[in-house]
């Protein structure tokens, strides 16, 4: 066949007739002619219809239009494309592949990521957690919550519910550092419980004040507890950084990661499966000290309730997501 010829050193363009023998390449030209052997070639991958780069131990290269003659040339030579190109070259590989990789990320991402917070978040030294929720609350208290104006013994009441629910779970007692009931208020976030992830639990007045009953209020703080016994806060906060991490070196842009990592500890929601584990964790609690779980219920409805008229859709419902769902199985169960 026919290429057009450079000699590497110079644009000039020169023509080349190719002829093959089984491992061997001739040029021919009127100054006569040239072998070289297959394995001294690099010849180019296809790339759509481009024509393909045929490059000589020199430098020297020929440019080969795609087509049956080139087709025919290399297959005398011996030439044989890469894997990959030969299965590229069938356009159904390569949407299965395209495809396959789709479904590996979208794996990663749903059951991998998980995976692999809930493995590494009780690798996370507590000193490193509570700082990060001491800082957390910190920089809430400066922007957000207020002091809670609940009266000393209503507040002291409920402590000491709170503290017959940690006595009820012995499992809770490696919190015990830093596990308390903080009073706070909020007009701005509406009613609402939260808890850090070392374990400190944020209630809001305007929880209390719904009003809701002291069963109410312990049935939601159990809840929470549910959340530090599972290490939700910890878990969410590793898989939103490894997102922020993963999209920040794909973006090359770092400073997006360290920008509000704090934040993310309060405003990112748990997953439908925390919440449901977190209930979970509620209902046998209460059950075990013989108390309703139809409480949690009845609070869900009356925050649900509170948030729709007040319009906080930031605040309980969005981090407590599918909370109609939830209120049917609690108010379902016997
Ligand atoms: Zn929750």
């Amino acid at each position: 066949m026919q290429a057009t010829y450079f000699d590497g050193r110079s644009s000039r363009r020169q023509t080349r007739h190719l002829l093959a023998e089984p491992g061997c390449l001739i040029l021919r030209s009127q100054e006569g002619e040239r072998r070289i052997s297959l394995a001294q070639l690099h010849i180019s991958e296809p790339q759509g219809s481009a024509p393909r780069v045929l490059r000589l131990p020199d430098d020297s290269y020929c440019e080969l239009p795609q087509g049956w003659e080139l087709d025919a040339l290399l297959e005398r030579l011996g030439h044989q494309n890469s894997p990959v190109v030969q299965l590229q070259a069938r356009w159904h590989w390569s949407l299965a592949t395209l495809f396959g990789v789709i479904l590996l990320l979208v794996a990663a991402y749903q059951w991998g990521l998980p995976w692999g917070a809930r493995a590494l978040a009780p690798m996370i030294p507590d000193g490193a957690v509570q700082q990060l929720s001491r800082q957390t609350l910190q920089a809430l208290d400066q922007n957000l919550l207020q002091p809670s104006q609940l009266a000393a013994h209503r507040q002291n009441e409920l402590r000491a519910g709170f503290q017959t629910l940690l006595a009820a779970d012995p499992q809770l007692a490696k919190y015990n550092a830093s596990l308390q009931l903080h009073f706070r208020r909020a007009p701005k976030i509406g009613p609402n419980a939260f808890a850090l992830p070392d374990g400190q639990v944020v209630l809001l007045d305007e929880l209390v004040d719904m009003p809701a009953s002291d069963a109410e209020v312990l049935a939601v703080l159990t809840h929470e507890l549910g959340h530090v016994r599972h290490q939700h806060g910890l878990r969410q906060l590793i898989q939103s950084s490894v997102v922020a991490a993963v999209t920040a070196a794909y973006l090359g842009d770092l400073s997006s990661l360290t920008a509000g990592l704090a934040s993310l500890a309060v405003t990112a929601s748990y997953s439908r499966d925390m919440e449901r584990e977190a209930d979970s964790y509620a209902i046998d609690a209460l059950r075990r000290q013989g108390r309703s779980p139809a409480a949690l219920g009845s609070a869900l409805e009356k925050l649900a309730k509170a948030h729709h008229e007040i319009d906080h859709a930031d605040g309980w419902l969005a981090s407590h997501p599918d909370t109609s769902e939830r209120i049917r199985h609690l108010n379902s169960l016997p």
